[in-house]
């Protein structure tokens, strides 16, 4: 007999049988409020009927059309819809099954198209679980430890992390471009850097927005030294932040984007696009996969871009984003052990600190497990685990959100009773 592997942690003790909108639904007709989104991915909420239609459509009519042996129609157009919401600039994609596939697909792009081999990540990063993503990832020792070797060629400098350090944004942003600066001449000189890789808001590292001037000055240091520069939004994208991509709150704009998780509602897909200038300098024939742009994830896709647009999904993330942020203050002055509440659009999180400023993960843990008592479902990250985030689906009403809200203040008071 076959058990599941004990090494997968869960983090609610829920057994979900089905989805609807904002809701998930337990054997026993439980209803629970989703403020997970499957981490950040059913953004068009649980089983969106066009979605479902389109899905099912497609598995009616081809299921599985192997991009290295024949094309097929779904991705074709996918390609073309991509082409409305994507920086103009980056007009060449392709399809992979995951963001960490994707990320791996971004190494290999950024050391054929530059010759060179290093990656400058971001203290805080979550790139991925795969070998070469794990060496970008630096969101927590849990991801990394015992694992090694790592993919050489992994540099880490620092992310603006004002609350962290106790300082304000421009503060942290002149320190963390001041050390990049540093980074580049002392570890990993222009000549060997392949690319900058950054999220636009860090995620697993705690939900920490980048500041605009820190994005702008990785553009400017890009440019200087002939670096890619590599948005990772396979967190961030598809509306999340209230833009329809996490960078669209700054002014730089990315040589190469990554995006996974909301590009189709929850099927398997991730693409990177990148100008046709860069893609072309890449080996024919050095990227692909048996599952990448699978033709069932595309049609989803497709549904998922049409939903966004028409139901203005991304302008709702913002106005709810901002009511969340303000409910969420409003139970951080009622409780204190609430240090910081940050985040853009329906990505947001508030972090849990002791008198002293040090991480309280205790009092994060127990208040994320009594909001799952309750029917709420939230997510923790960061590394010390005291940050609890709160990513509702984009089709979240303002009801929802104020349901939501009561719960996490009884689920604090609780917490620190
Ligand atoms: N990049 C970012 C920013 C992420 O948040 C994640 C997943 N949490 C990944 C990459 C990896 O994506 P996946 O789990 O689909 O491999």
């Amino acid at each position: 007999m076959a058990t599941l592997s004990p090494l997968l942690k869960q983090a609610t003790p829920v057994l979900a049988e089905r989805g609807e909108g904002v809701y998930l639904y337990d054997g026993d007709g439980r209803r629970y409020l989703d403020f997970t989104a499957g981490i950040g991915v059913t953004n068009t909420g649980h089983c969106h009927p066009r979605v479902v239609e389109a899905a099912q459509k497609q598995v009616a009519t081809l299921i599985h059309g192997q991009y290295t042996t024949v094309m097929h129609r779904p991705l074709l157009r996918l390609v073309e819809a991509l082409g409305d919401v994507l920086p103009p600039a980056l007009d060449s994609v392709f399809f992979l099954n995951s963001g960490s596939e994707a990320v791996e697909a971004s190494i290999r792009l950024a050391r054929h198209a530059t010759g060179r081999q290093n990656i400058v990540v971001f203290h805080g990063s979550f790139h991925g679980r795969t070998m070469g993503a794990a060496a970008l990832t630096t969101a927590g020792t849990k991801f990394r430890a015992g694992i090694g070797p790592l993919m050489p060629g992994a540099v880490v400098a620092p992310f603006p992390q004002a609350y962290r350090y106790g300082w304000d944004e421009d503060e942290a942003v002149r320190f963390a471009l001041r050390e990049l600066d540093y980074v580049l001449a002392t570890t990993s000189p222009a000549a060997d850097t392949a690319a900058f890789m950054v999220e636009p808001v860090l995620g697993e590292g705690g939900y920490i927005p980048a500041p605009p001037a820190f994005l702008e000055g990785l553009r400017e240091r890009a440019d200087r030294h002939g670096v890619l520069l590599i948005v990772d939004e396979v967190q961030t994208g598809y509306g999340r932040t209230g833009e329809f991509w996490g960078h669209e709150h700054s002014a730089m704009r990315p040589d190469v984007l990554i995006t996974a998780k909301g590009l189709a509602s929850g099927f398997p897909l991730s693409a990177i696009a990148a100008p046709a200038s860069i893609m072309e300098k890449a080996w024919p024939g050095s990227q692909g996969g048996t599952y990448g742009g699978n033709a069932v994830s595309c049609a989803a896709a497709l549904a998922t871009l049409e939903v966004v647009r028409d139901e203005g999904l991304v302008a709702n993330a913002a106005r709810l984003g901002a009511r969340l942020n303000d409910g969420l203050r409003k139970v951080a002055a009622d409780h204190p052990v609430i240090g910081d509440v940050r985040g853009l659009g329906l990505m947001q999180a508030g972090e849990f600190t002791t008198p002293d400023g040090e991480p309280d993960a205790a009092t994060a843990q127990r208040a994320h497990r009594a909001a799952a008592d309750r029917g709420l479902l939230l997510l923790t990250c960061g590394a010390f685990g005291n940050v609890v985030r709160l990513i509702p689906p984009l089709v979240v009403n303002e009801q929802q959100i104020d349901e939501g809200l009561a719960l996490w203040a009884d689920a604090v008071a609780e917490a620190t009773a």
